[in-house]
């Protein structure tokens, strides 16, 4: 099968024992990975120190995994879990190309939300407004971030090679956010002088303006896979992450936020992503 251009890539079909895994994220009760690896492959993508199959670590972003028996098995656990707030996709992209043959991201939101659970969804990819009717039906208990590293599609193709251009996901957050669906934008990782310029930044920030959304923040961290990754920007970031000023560079996107009035949440500072979710649920738990 292909992607984008001439990109072949492998897809095995899986079943698993379980739907819902318990979250490690702040604020969050359950993850829900529908697919294993990710056809995005983004270079920097922490993701590929996660996953238990050699096959798809060793070949990110070629090869996929999908949980085929996953939803049956959400039908059973929606009944016996409590609900709680979901992350869709915290492993990899729930949007992922894949998606768009075996909708098990939508039959799994469908499930979810019909019993009653809290959806919060990341993506890079505009294929979730395709799921805008579900998202609309159960408004108050859902919320979409999409992750925006630069606006400048170069450097984008450079980092997140399959990943839909910047410009799609911003106009498919602005058709999020206009139809009343809560919206987030984050912005991470950052690496240095790759997608680091401030004026990209604060382009980025007033869009989280416009679309009322609340921006996370996030440097790249290093993980063990980039020690043997022969990409150029990795190689360069290992040693380039040591000696930069975090601190400058956050302080001063927290200015700006403050300045332009968008809630901000600088990640590896102010862990505090799932709190406004904690006050939402509280209505519904
Ligand atoms: S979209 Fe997310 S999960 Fe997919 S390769 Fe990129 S960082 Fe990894």
């Amino acid at each position: 099968m292909r992607i984008r251009g001439s990109m072949k890539y492998r897809v095995v079909l899986v079943r698993v024992s379980n739907a819902l895994s318990k979250s490690s994220i702040s604020g969050l009760d359950y993850a829900l990975n529908p697919y294993i690896g990710c056809l995005h492959s983004c270079i920097y993508c922490y993701a590929r120190d996660f996953v238990r199959y050699r096959e798809v670590s060793d070949h990110w972003g070629k090869v996929v995994f999908v949980k085929k028996n996953l939803v049956d098995l959400l039908k059973y656990e929606v009944i016996v879990k409590k609900p709680g707030i979901v992350g869709v996709g915290t492993i990899t992209d729930a949007y992922q190309p894949i998606e768009a043959v075996y909708k098990i991201t939508r039959e799994s939101l469908q499930v979810l939300l019909d019993k009653g659970f809290y959806v919060s969804i990341q993506t890079k990819n505009p294929l979730v407004i395709r799921d805008v009717d579900i998202l609309l039906k159960y408004i108050d208990r859902v919320d979409v971030g999409f992750t925006i590293t630069t606006l400048d599609k170069d450097v984008a193709s450079r980092i997140e090679p399959n990943a839909p251009p910047p410009k799609a996901r911003v106009n498919a957050l602005y058709k999020l956010s206009s139809k009343g669906i809560s919206t987030w934008i984050f912005i991470g990782p950052i690496i240095p002088k790759i997608n680091d310029d401030f004026n990209t930044i604060k382009e980025i920030i007033n869009i989280a303006k416009n679309t009322n959304s609340t921006v996370y923040v996030d440097q790249l961290h290093i993980k063990k896979f980039m020690y043997r990754s022969s990409n150029e920007i990795i190689k360069y970031s290992i040693e380039s992450i040591k000696k930069y000023r975090w601190t400058s560079l956050f302080n001063r996107i927290r200015r700006y936020c403050r300045e332009q009035g968008v809630k901000c949440i600088i990640i590896p500072n102010e862990y505090r992503k799932y709190k406004s979710w904690q006050e939402k649920l509280d209505k519904y738990f």
